[in-house]
């Protein structure tokens, strides 16, 4: 019988053999560390788990694809950016997970979110594995048609890795409806084939789902509001700060609004807006979907209950509960504190590890109930999966369907971190519960399957 603490010091080992073994990528340590570092007591208590190779497998992609992509911009001149498709476990379906397009993306910064997406897949229970893709190319300023060539670039050699068997991309940070739509339309030319699910996100009309741009968002409140209801509270008359002013934002201010709570904030990389009255949401999405602009525009147009706050981070505004929903590490251990200060009740995660290893640690400490990203924000690629199934049947379901589908699948990913969290001595750490309950599926799976 193998001890927890020995099982610790063969992680740890594990955990340092990673990191030699992929150098320069801080955030795939950050995810694995994140991860490893809760399994314990599972494999403790299930020597199954602890057969050679098992947890090495996991830890080590299926596949990784990296390739050039040439485009021309409006004047004619030509860019090379670099593309990434890191296939990671098919254990329990196709590869799914969303393209990012952004400066900031590297092969590690897409290991990092394709590691996530293993377990946050299979906590949806929707029978998907994981994976994760994108470019270094940023979208903004530019033109439609340079996004359009780049993204037909992208496709004419993404295409041969990707099906509605094999892999499903969909979008992510710099990846929505506008981006989808290219990606789709070349890989139909090319391969000559009307496969909806090969991609999820896609427009009303031609295979999209109904509630699939809310559902992150949606998911989230539901999740953060599955929190309270343990603690004895709800969202009613809560007051929320919100980062980020993309999709996965907008959408979770919609939902709080929805449920009676009143977001005050929004964020982007030049700082962020604090509106006492509640963020006026009409104004927000004709800033940033229509008019593709920044969020300091919303200040200039909202009047006198909005101010910018140039530099600034939303960590600062007090309120109940915080629902970070940019990007990566954008909140740190100083900002739990300020947090803490101020009171907050629950901190959910719309965006892929927001909360440094510092912060969560802090938060849980001081007892705020703490959602994970990858149980939290499973409420994207769970439609995302609802999409592939709709596509499969060739039909469409209403709005209220699939909300009520992804109201039941947020209900049961809340009881299931909590129910494996309080099995594993760790009641209340949705960390531990989400880590376990989605590792313990894929294991699953993975030794059913043999060495693959
Ligand atoms: N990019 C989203 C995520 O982080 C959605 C992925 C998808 O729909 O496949 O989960």
């Amino acid at each position: 019988m193998t001890t927890r603490s020995e099982t610790r010091t063969a992680l740890d080992h594990l955990l340092t053999e990673i990191e030699h073994r992929n150098p320069a990528q801080p955030e795939f340590h950050q995810a694995a560390h994140e991860v490893l570092e809760t399994l314990a007591p599972v494999i403790a208590a299930r020597p199954e788990y602890a057969e050679p190779g098992l947890i090495e497998r996991l830890v080590e992609p299926e596949r990784q694809v990296i390739f050039r992509v040439p485009w021309q911009d409006d004047q004619g001149r030509v860019h090379v950016n670099r593309g990434f498709r890191v296939e990671f476990n098919s254990a329990l379906g196709p590869y799914k997970g969303g393209l990012r397009f952004h400066s900031s993306v590297n092969l590690g910064v897409i290991k990092f979110l394709g590691f996530e997406q293993i377990f946050k897949n299979a906590l949806t229970g929707l029978g998907i594995g994981g994976g994760k893709g994108g470019s270094d190319f940023d979208p903004h300023g530019r033109s439609d048609a340079e996004v359009m060539r780049f993204c037909q670039s992208f496709m004419t050699e993404l295409y041969r890795h990707i099906g509605e068997h094999t892999d499903v991309p969909a979008g992510d940070i710099g990846v929505g409806g506008r981006e989808i739509g290219y990606l789709f339309g070349q890989y139909r030319r090319i391969t000559n084939r009307w496969e909806a699910g090969v991609l999820t996100g896609k427009g009303q009309g031609w295979g999209g789902s109904l509630i699939r741009p809310e559902a992150t968002g949606y998911g989230n409140v539901l999740f953060a509001a599955a929190m309270m209801r343990e603690r004895g509270e709800d969202l009613e008359g809560q007051t929320a700060v919100v980062s980020g002013s993309g999709n996965v934002a907008i959408y979770t201010i919609e939902k709080l609004a929805a449920l009676g709570a009143n977001a005050v904030t929004c964020s982007d990389s030049s700082g962020y807006v604090v509106d006492e009255k509640g963020i006026d949401l009409d104004l927000l999405k004709q800033i940033k979907e229509v008019e593709r602009g920044r969020v300091d525009a919303y200040a200039d147009r909202r009047g006198a209950s909005a101010r910018f706050v140039p530099g600034g981070r939303v960590w600062d505004v007090p309120a109940d509960i915080a629902l970070p929903s940019a990007t990566q590490n954008e909140l740190n251990e100083a900002d739990a504190e300020t947090l803490i200060r101020n009171g907050v009740k629950a901190v959910s995660e719309g965006a892929n590890m927001p909360a440094t290893p510092e912060a969560v640690h802090l938060l849980q400490k001081a007892g705020v109930a703490f959602g994970p990203g990858k149980a939290a924000n499973a409420g994207g690629v769970a439609v995302s999966a609802l999409e592939m199934a709709q596509n499969h049947a060739r039909t469409s379901w209403t709005a209220a369907r699939v909300e009520e589908e992804l109201t039941h699948i947020m209900n049961d990913i809340h009881t299931t971190c909590h129910e494996t969290a309080e099995r594993y001595d760790a009641p209340g750490d949705y960390v531990t519960g989400a880590n376990i309950a989605g590792f313990e599926r894929v294991a699953d799976a993975m030794l059913a399957q043999g060495v693959i």
